[in-house]
């Protein structure tokens, strides 16, 4: 392990990580003097705040000005490759570094104090008078099985008052005690022997194995078609690791961390891993940053932000589905999980695996180019077969009005219905309707702080915003001319879907399957598994099917609207929607025996390009017609990127005030950088806040970060604007 610097009194320099962005400020150290990396709080003004000691004083100060740190915090000092990871991460990002400092602190609220805190652990186990609500907390308790929580906590989730979580721990059933400061994880075994690997396999596996081993930094793609076992192979560089002695992260797109996935490791390794999401507590959100910084956690299974842990040793890091969109933060600090990723395996000389049935178009190139090592697995792991593909040409189909599902697709559902066989119809489209319009006077009903139609959910009997959230009951009169009973719901959303299934297959049950319709996650882990089990004829969903949940009944996926993600302006429209639909044509399965399962496309032009490479699967040529089209534009990942957006209450000040900025751009245009705009951003007002956008395009090579830096520079920002840098954005 590399050697901590100790700074002795009297000086040292510590990040003030408050929200508004401080810097480095001088404090005294304490009598037995600070650790770099080590946490502390230090006064700022009359507030006591969080800070982060980062290199010895400068000498260069007045002792007796000098304030002092007032308290050194319990935590594991980072280790310094941490501190480098989130320096360069800042600097990629542009991100001011106590900002980013901020973010990877922030999470465990490490700055309040611990009170004593107690948490909830089984006791007999046996429920003495059997309720529902007692039944409930009991299943939330295995469920987490190895999590902490506080009582309070455990009721929350369980959805049932404190008392009932009390008066389990009065009968004994379960207790509460004093939580130990350092619970660890338990171990996971990777001497435990996983499944027996097939050719593609295990050959993928030793070449993982065999990089893990190595120590050193590299980057692999492993493709593979959904089922084809990736999965499998990735827990075996996962086992190299933890025998190593060193922590592994996998990190997961945020619904796909579904108890499959954590059921799993615990099969192969015989114990669950830490999980870092939305949806734990903050009991265990304290104790997984802790545990982390410690090494006193051996797997971490996670979303984005896991990516941020304090891990003291890691040897690799799995970002599983690396295409998927979530991998993109853009709020506060705007980052790539993915890229993150390699940036931090380079600095702690780990192991990265990029494992997807769709690559992103830039993980392509990159492996094309030799940047990553690729490993693929060919076919699925055992019999079953790729589902066989059509486009059902809706040119030629006898549609009924106000119906979405073809004659063809239908038939293809009731075949299914008749064989007790599970069907997906997809929709990326939540809700009832994406327009209400009005057919008195034409008006579309938008939301007020948003350029954006207000969506109809029948569901919820409400119109939604999908930008702000925004809510109101829907309108019986028009609420531009006010006439009655004009107002018309226009195209489907997947609510819509499902209100045909009933009206088309009576008999059958379906369920909806959309992010809205759940209150939590862990309704919709129930909702999955009870599809799973084979509870449900017909599934209606959006994208969420799409990712990682097997349905082992599922034979039919049909795809409502395959031209909805190829229109727009978006260059990378097209690589997005060929990466949907191949995920969630990829979820038909064989069921054993019976014939291969059938994705049906419906589509108004079957001659797209996309639609061409989905049904031929001819995936590589797909990547390889996108990458010469973005070369030849010169654009990612051929060219470099960075979106500056810009957002304000009134109009006039932030397209004054870009057009003030587009003058200064002298900087980029001496690095050869291009700037493009300002022009609305794609969503031109979110919130009540009017944004404009400019693009910089820029060479591979060309100094992008620096150039931007040079240009912001002493730029005064106007009261109330925003600016915010997003490099690599994901839409241009
Ligand atoms: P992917 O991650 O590529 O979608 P998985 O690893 O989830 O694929 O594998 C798909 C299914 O096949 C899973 O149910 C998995 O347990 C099973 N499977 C994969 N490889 C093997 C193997 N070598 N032996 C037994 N079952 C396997
Ligand atoms: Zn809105």
């Amino acid at each position: 392990m590399s050697h901590v610097p100790v700074f002795f009194p009297p000086g040292a320099r510590i990040a003030v990580l408050t929200c508004e962005p401080v810097g480095v400020l001088d404090y005294l150290a304490p009598e037995g003097g600070v650790r770099q990396g080590q946490l502390v709080l230090v006064p700022l003004g009359p507030r006591r705040v969080l800070g982060l000691v980062w290199a010895e004083g400068t000498g260069d100060f007045d002792l007796a000005k000098l304030r002092a740190v007032s308290k050194v915090l319990d935590a594991e000092p980072f280790a310094p490759g941490f501190l480098d990871f989130l320096t360069r991460a800042a600097e990629y990002t542009l991100t001011p570094l106590p900002l980013m400092l901020r973010m990877a602190t922030r999470a465990p609220d490490i700055d309040q104090p611990p009170a004593a805190r107690r948490i909830i652990v089984p006791g007999s186990g046996v429920v003495p008078r059997v309720t529902e609500a007692r039944t409930r907390v009991m299943a939330v308790m295995a469920e987490h099985g190895g999590a902490s929580f506080a009582a309070s906590e455990l009721a929350q989730l369980a959805g049932v008052g404190s008392s009932v979580v009390k008066g389990l721990v009065g009968t004994g059933t379960l207790a509460e005690i004093e939580a130990p400061r350092d619970l660890p994880y338990p171990a996971l075994d990777p001497g435990r022997p996983g499944k027996a690997l097939d050719g593609d396999q295990q050959a993928a596996s030793d070449r993982l194995r065999g990089a893990v081993r190595g120590g050193a930094y590299g980057t692999t793609l492993l493709r593979g078609v959904t089922g084809s076992g990736k999965t499998e192979v990735y827990l075996e560089a996962v086992a190299e690791c933890l025998a190593q002695g060193r922590q592994a992260l996998v990190l997961l797109p945020e619904i796909a961390l579904s108890a499959e996935f954590l059921d799993r490791v615990e099969a192969r390794f015989g114990a669950r891993p830490g999980e870092w999401h939305s949806g734990i507590t903050r009991t265990e959100r304290r104790r997984l940053w802790h545990m982390a910084g410690r090494g006193q956690v051996g797997l971490v299974v996670g979303a984005r932000s896991a990516l941020f842990l304090p891990f003291r040793d890691l040897g690799l890091i799995v970002v599983d589905e690396e295409h998927d969109g979530s991998y993109k933060q853009e709020d506060v600090v705007y980052y790539s999980a993915r890229d993150m990723a390699v940036l931090r395996a380079s600095i702690a000389r780990a192991q990265v695996v990029l494992a997807s049935a769709t690559p992103s178009l830039e993980s392509w190139v990159n492996a094309a180019a030799g940047k990553y090592a690729r490993l693929d697995l060919r076919s699925r792991y055992g019999e079953a077969d790729l589902p066989q593909m059509a486009a059902i040409d809706l040119r030629a189909e006898a549609m009924e009005s106000g119906r979405w599902i073809s004659p063809t697709l239908a038939a293809a559902v009731t075949a299914r219905l008749e064989k007790g066989e599970q069907s997906l119809i997809f929709l990326n489209r939540r809700g009832f309707a994406p327009v209400t319009v009005c057919r008195a006077c034409g008006e579309q009903i938008a939301c007020h702080q948003c350029d954006a139609r207000m969506v109809e959910h029948r569901f919820q009997n409400r119109l939604v915003c999908h930008q702000c959230g925004e809510t109101r009951p829907i309108p019986t009169a028009c609420p531009s001319c006010g006439v009655e009973g004009k107002l018309a719901p226009i195209g489907p959303g997947v609510e819509r879907i499902a209100e045909e299934v009933a009206a088309r297959f009576p008999e059958a049950k379906a369920t909806v399957l959309s992010s809205d319709l759940f209150h939590s996650a862990r309704a919709l882990k129930e909702t999955i598994a009870e599809i799973s089990e084979g509870d449900t004829d017909i599934i209606i969903g959006t994208q969420i099917v799409a990712k990682g949940h097997n349905f082992p009944r599922l034979t039919l996926v049909g795809v409502v609207d395959a031209d909805l993600g190829l229109q727009g302006a978006d260059l990378r429209a097209a690589e997005r929607s060929f990466q949907l639909m191949r995920q969630v044509a990829g979820r038909a399965g064989r069921i054993s025996g019976a014939a291969p399962g059938v994705a049906l496309l419906q589509t108004h032009q079957p001659d797209h390009a996309v639609i061409r490479a989905i049904l031929s699967g001819q995936d590589e040529a797909f990547w390889d017609a996108e990458a010469a089209g973005r070369q030849a534009a010169g654009m990612p990942p051929y060219g470099r990127l960075a979106g500056i957006i810009l957002s304000h209450p009134d109009l006039d000040v932030v397209s004054d005030f870009a057009r003030h900025l587009a003058g200064l751009a002298a900087p980029l245009a001496e690095v050869g950088a291009e700037l493009w705009g300002p022009a609305p951003a794609p969503i031109a007002r979110v919130r009540g806040r009017h944004r404009m956008r400019m693009l910089i395009r820029a060479p591979r090579q060309a100094p992008l970060q620096a150039a931007i830096s040079d240009w912001l520079r002493g730029v005064r920002l106007p009261a109330n604007l925003r600016l915010s840098v997003d490099i690599d954005p994901q839409s241009f």
